[in-house]
């Protein structure tokens, strides 16, 4: 799941995935529950989910899509080609789409973070 406490700064908490059905992924609801109020108690929200895709590029498929909740974040990370994008679920005229967002990686932006020391 992806909690922030400022909306810039994203931190990633990892959990199993509850299904064993190959190519699919479930956070099971008392799971996220949990999650997003584990995260509230130390200041921060639940801004989406992310994952990864074995044998696929990081671009949201259609059940991705379904699943996903409107106005949140969506961190997919392509296994093969080793790059992650950052998507936001909206619905538009109706349906929901993926729109990618940028993500800055760059040296300098992960130079600017504070570090775990001065939180
Ligand atoms: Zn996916």
């Amino acid at each position: 799941m992806i909690l922030s406490q400022d909306g810039f700064q994203l931190e990633l908490i990892h959990l199993r995935n509850q299904t064993l059905q190959p190519g699919q992924f479930l956070i099971k609801q008392d799971v996220y529950q949990s999650v997003k109020d584990r995260a509230k108690k130390r200041g921060r929200r639940v801004l989406g989910i992310f994952h990864s895709h074995p044998i696929g590029e990081a671009i949201p498929g259609p059940g991705d899509i379904k699943s996903a909740t409107s106005g949140s974040l969506m961190l997919i990370y392509d296994v093969c080609g080793r790059e992650a994008k950052l998507w936001k679920i909206r619905k538009l005229r109706g349906h929901r789409r993926a729109a990618e967002l940028v993500l800055d990686t760059s040296e300098e932006a992960v130079a600017k973070l504070p570090r775990a020391a001065d939180k």
